[in-house]
This record gives C-alpha cells, structure tokens and sequence, in this order.
C-alpha cells in the first residue's frame, strides 16, 4: 500500500546558537584539559541528548556548589549565575569556569550598571528560570524587581516619577514582550530602556522563521526539552501564528506517527528546533517520517546567522 505525502518544511534557521555551542565546547574542553569527572553547577544548556552525551563523556551535573568535591573543577552553565556564586566557589578553592553566554552577561551588566545609576530596574522573565535567578542575583535585593506579564505591571509599587529601568529574560516570546513594554511605557513614560534589545538574536530569528511555517503548514514540531525557555515558546508563536497543532518533542519516537496517518489531516509538517536542541534531532524526525509517509523535504529560506563567541582563553592551550 502507498504511503501518504507528506512535505516537510525545515526551519532556518532552527537549532543550536552560538551561546549554546560555546557551553558545550567549554565542558569538552575542560574535560580535556582538567580529564573526567568535570562538575556542571545545573544543566550546561536545557536539552536532554546534550546532558546525556556530556554525562557520556565525564560531566556529572549538580544543583550546588556543596555536591562538588574539594578541588574538583566547576562549570557555570550558559543560563548565568548570581555574583554569590562564584564568590563562593573562590572561597571553597574551587577552579570555576563560566560558561554564561555572553548576551547573557550583557544583560547583567545592564542590571549592575543601573543599579549603580540609582534606578530600580523591573526585569521581565519567568520566574524560577536559572537566568533570572542569575540575573537577579547580580544587584542587591530591592535593586530589581520580576514581572511576568502585562497584568503584572498595574501591581508595581512605583510612580510615574521614580527611577525605573527595564530588561528582559534573553529567550522570550518577542511579541509578548513587547506588550509588557508598552503597558511599562505606558504607566511610567520615563523608564529607561536597555541600550540593545535583550531578547538574544537566536530566539528572535527561530521566533521569526516558526511564524511562517506555522502559517504554510498543518502542524508544527519543535525538537527541544521540556525546561527549554526558547523552546517553548517557539510551540506558542506556532499557535499564535495559525498552526493547527504545534508539538514539542524531546525525540522523534515521541511524535504520534501511526496517529497521524490515521487521522489523514496532516500533509505539511513545519520542522524547528529550539536553541539548545542539536541537528540530529531534526534529521531523525525526518528519517522517522519516513516510514510512515512518503516524505518531501524543503528548505525555508531564513535569515543567516553566522554569530560565533570567543571561549575562555584559558580553555585554548590544554
Ligand atoms: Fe545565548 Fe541566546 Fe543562545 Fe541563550 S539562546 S545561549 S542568550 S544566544
């Protein structure tokens, strides 16, 4: 019997950034340099393929400094930590290495600088994500303040008046966060912009690609994990975009192949991967759809990334 088409739409761009492939480049390095076991003070980056092939290879990944043995070296992961903890890590004698992704350190010296300008800055992010717990952490308490939503700006105690600046979380939904912009612009006409966007360029630019394939195709996958921040929020441009489903998917096992068949509604599947989730996910979903469907494969034409970061210069000569 003959399968059914299926045209498969591949993102671009999708995948790995340039923030993501620093971290994982600066835990090989370091296993290389220092040799295995390396420590991971939380998830180098938030995909599960990448933490089981860094674990693979030495990488044992705790929640704290405390579960990191005297004289061990210690990664921070690419999502950035409060100034508490590496001061914390000197104290123990411990070796750190800081693999906080430079935009992320952007937004921290943003946070620092108007702290020491004398403003309040309102941060804009999800609570309870590492970044923001970093990026929190890198002024005094009453310095910064966290909203998460439009509703969220009528609640802050502040007037019209006062010395407030705003930043952002790096891996936020674009268009939400411009709403919580207006609504800040709105109630405090003088608050302080950042000097650059915060929102990185890797999430604007696969916000930007799903946008169209969630308007050409009946649904869309985006490979990436469930903590994924970038990830997710692909899933929800997707919806908001006119996907009629939009899926996210740690493998390709995961996806309702037989389901799909069945249900005999899906002849365009659009294809992304959030920016911590690697190529060979996509390349398996596609191999997958294969013995299902009779696949075709395009390539959206995307905007070029060809954004790279330096490593720590330490970690070039072994
Ligand atoms: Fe850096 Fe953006 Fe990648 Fe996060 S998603 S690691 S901020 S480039």
């Amino acid at each position: 019997m003959s399968k059914p088409k299926l045209s498969i739409w591949l993102a671009n761009p999708r995948g790995f950034c340039a923030g993501v492939d620093r971290a994982i480049e600066i835990v090989e390095r370091s296993l290389v340099k220092y040799g295995a076991p390396v420590y991971v003070r939380h998830e180098i980056v938030h995909n599960k393929h990448v933490l089981n092939d860094l674990r693979h290879k030495g990488a044992i990944f705790v929640k704290d400094l405390h579960e990191v043995p005297d004289g061990a070296p210690v990664i921070f992961s690419a999502h950035g930590v409060a100034k508490s903890v590496p001061v914390a890590a000197k104290a123990r004698g411990l070796t750190h290495i800081d693999a906080t992704c430079p935009l992320v350190t952007k937004v921290h010296k943003e946070a620092e600088l108007r702290a020491k300008q004398g403003y309040i800055t309102i941060l804009i992010g999800h609570r309870g994500h590492p970044e923001v717990i970093g990026t929190m952490g890198q002024v005094d308490d009453g310095k910064i303040i966290l909203i998460e939503t439009v509703a969220d700006v009528a609640g802050l105690p502040f007037q019209a008046t006062d010395k407030l600046a705003y930043i952002t979380q790096t891996t936020l939904s674009v268009d939400e966060t411009a709403d919580i912009i207006a609504a800040l612009k709105q109630r405090f006409p003088m608050i302080a912009a950042p000097s650059k966007e915060d929102i990185c360029y890797a999430t604007t630019n696969r916000q930007v690609a799903v946008k169209d394939l969630a308007q050409r195709c009946d649904i869309v996958v985006v490979m990436g994990s469930v903590n994924s921040s970038n990830s997710n929020r692909l899933v929800e441009v997707a919806k908001a975009y006119g996907a009629k489903q939009a899926v996210l998917a740690d493998t390709a096992d995961e996806l309702p192949w037989a389901e799909w068949v069945r249900q005999k509604q899906i002849a365009t599947l659009g294809l992304t991967a959030g920016a911590s989730a690697p190529d060979i996910l996509v390349q398996q979903v596609i191999e997958k759809a294969k013995d299902f469907f009779d696949v075709t494969v395009t390539n959206q034409i995307g905007a070029p990334e060809n954004v790279t970061f330096n490593l720590p210069r330490h970690l070039l000569v072994s």
